[in-house]
């Protein structure tokens, strides 16, 4: 079985399709279609941009309210990527998006470590010769305009959950309207604590907001696709052996790209980029990692030598043990 590492994955757009359902129905709402479901969660080729894009994150956020759910989501996510042949992933999420009823965002996070901390007692329990999955959560900060207190906030936790679950910081929302720079406080202090994190940049916006994210010590970038519109940019990233997290269907989808046979990773990968392929929004984009890399090597001629580049350059970029590290790299040498 192939062996995949995602470390750009947001758990609100990738809850399984069943899990929703099991949701919907012990909260009792009206259970649509399947038609109509999908409509709800997953985008078509008419989608037009980032924000239209972002609309198919309201019911997933819906139902992501309570600790039960959380957890419930966090695990059976984590069963779904065991399947795809995943063997380490990084699943990001935003506590503040999930106070709405009666959670903490403290709680938010602690019912996210239970759904992984019981798929992990339940895995060891399986007796299977697959290998393991092992999974952190990256925090997001979110591009807001008056969330300050919010997001130091989740700074101030990620450090408490750090080791425990939480492995990273991020910042996500809707590209564009407020600059990268403007948060650049919240990853100071995220220094200061030793919080390690990846800053979303470079997908809507351009290579101005991947310029920003390095200012604000970024050594890995969500997206930063659009390093290509930037010679010197592009130079600097490879210089600086700084990670990109690339997912290409999503960049589709939010029309960061056009065309996925010119989609660039190839390219990058053989100018010395440390680029890696991940799948940002499983259910939003109707896809998920063992899609994707089918994807680019049926229209970009993607080579197994080059996978397993993407695979290794994913492992040193992933904010986790070297004891990990050691572990990954074995299972793709095997
Ligand atoms: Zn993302």
């Amino acid at each position: 079985m192939r062996k995949f590492i995602d470390l750009h994955l947001h758990l609100d757009g990738s809850v399984p399709v069943a899990t929703i359902k099991k949701l919907i129905s012990e909260h009792h709402y009206p259970i649509p279609s399947d038609e109509k479901l999908r409509q709800e969660l997953s985008v078509d080729s008419n989608c037009k941009s980032l924000d239209q894009f972002l609309e198919k994150f309201a019911l997933p956020n819906k139902l992501m309210q309570t600790r039960h759910d959380i957890k419930t989501i966090v695990y059976d996510l984590l069963v779904e990527l065991k399947e795809q042949g995943l063997v380490y992933a990084e699943i990001r999420f935003a506590p503040q998006l999930h106070t709405k009823k009666r959670l903490t965002q403290e709680n938010v996070i602690k019912a996210a470590i239970e759904g992984l901390n019981q798929f992990l007692i339940d895995q060891k329990q399986e007796n299977s010769n697959q290998p393991e999955l092992h999974a952190g959560l990256i925090l997001c900060l979110m591009r807001f305009a008056n969330n300050q207190k919010e997001n130091m906030e989740t700074v101030e936790l990620a450090k408490k959950f750090l080791n425990h679950g939480v492995v990273g910081l991020d910042l996500a929302g809707a590209e564009g309207p407020i600059p990268n720079i403007k948060y650049k406080q919240f990853f100071d202090r995220a220094q200061e604590l030793g919080i390690p994190y990846t800053i979303h940049a470079g997908e809507a916006a351009g290579p101005d907001s991947i310029r920003q994210a390095l200012e604000m010590g970024a050594k890995r970038i969500g997206h930063g696709i659009r390093c290509t519109e930037d010679k010197k940019l592009t130079q600097e990233l490879i210089d600086r052996q700084i990670i990109l997290e690339c997912c290409a269907t999503s960049n589709m989808n939010t029309k960061a790209f056009d065309q996925i046979d010119s989609y660039p990773i190839k390219k990058l990968l053989h100018k010395g980029m440390k680029v890696t392929l991940n799948s940002d929004d499983m259910t939003v984009s109707n896809t998920n990692l063992p899609r994707e890399y089918k994807l680019l090597e049926e229209k970009t001629n993607l080579t197994s030598e080059e996978e397993t580049t993407l695979y290794l350059n994913a492992v040193d970029a992933a904010f986790t043990s070297p004891d990990e590290k050691i572990r990954l790299r074995a299972l793709i040498q095997k």
